[in-house]
């Protein structure tokens, strides 16, 4: 039942994403500020739909690292969701990632209950105001090294609605989406630790 693990890179393989960046023709109102020259910025676009006649999928969704990928997580690699204000859709999708089609497991990634065990934050959401601290908290609970992976439109960016978790701590990934897809969350998860 476990996917194969597809070759090359989310960047490479429409596929993997649920959103794939879209090129747009015509003028389109988009609340999101998302719609760039020809395509779309899936670090704001909040997948409203509002530009759904002019869709085009082109297969380019492009995880960001921010900082160097760290060969300390080579082996066993455990990551801390945290949800700092979403709708769901993004928890769900991190969660997919240990269910039996996707088996991250058997990559050597396992969720951890408390972060004074994760090697990697994954935060989903808008930085909720009361969530601040609590975040705060989590990341300075981890051991180092540490990594911090911002998964979704609403944690890079903030939506339309928030503010980014960008600016409370320091974001090594950026992984774009509303929401991403679990093959693209586990693309990032293994360039994160630094390959497979
Ligand atoms: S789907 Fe995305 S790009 Fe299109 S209008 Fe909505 S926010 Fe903008
Ligand atoms: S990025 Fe989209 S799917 Fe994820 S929490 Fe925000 S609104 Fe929900």
């Amino acid at each position: 039942m476990t996917t194969r693990f597809p070759d090359g890179d989310a960047e490479s393989v429409s596929a993997w994403s649920t959103k794939p960046v879209r090129k747009m023709e015509g003028r389109v109102e988009c609340p999101a500020d998302a719609v760039e020259a020809d395509s779309v910025n899936m670090e704001r676009c909040i997948s409203c739909g509002r530009c759904a006649p002019q869709f085009e999928p082109a297969g380019d969704v492009r995880i960001a690292l921010l900082s160097e990928s760290n060969r300390t997580f080579r082996q066993s690699f455990h990551i801390y969701l945290i949800d700092t204000g979403s709708c769901g859709a993004c928890n769900t999708e991190v969660h997919a990632l240990s269910n039996p089609v996707y088996d991250f497991n058997r990559l050597g990634i396992f969720f951890t209950s408390t972060p004074r065990h994760a090697d990697a934050l994954i935060v989903v959401g808008v930085l909720a105001e009361r969530m601040h601290d609590v975040l705060i908290a989590a990341y300075d609970a981890m051991p180092e090294p540490k990594l911090v992976i911002a998964a979704g439109t609403c944690a890079i960016s903030g939506g339309i609605i928030g503010r980014p978790v960008t600016g409370a701590v320091r974001v090594d990934v950026l992984v774009p989406g509303c929401p991403p897809s679990p093959f693209t969350i586990l693309d990032a998860l293994i360039k994160a630790r630094g390959g497979r």
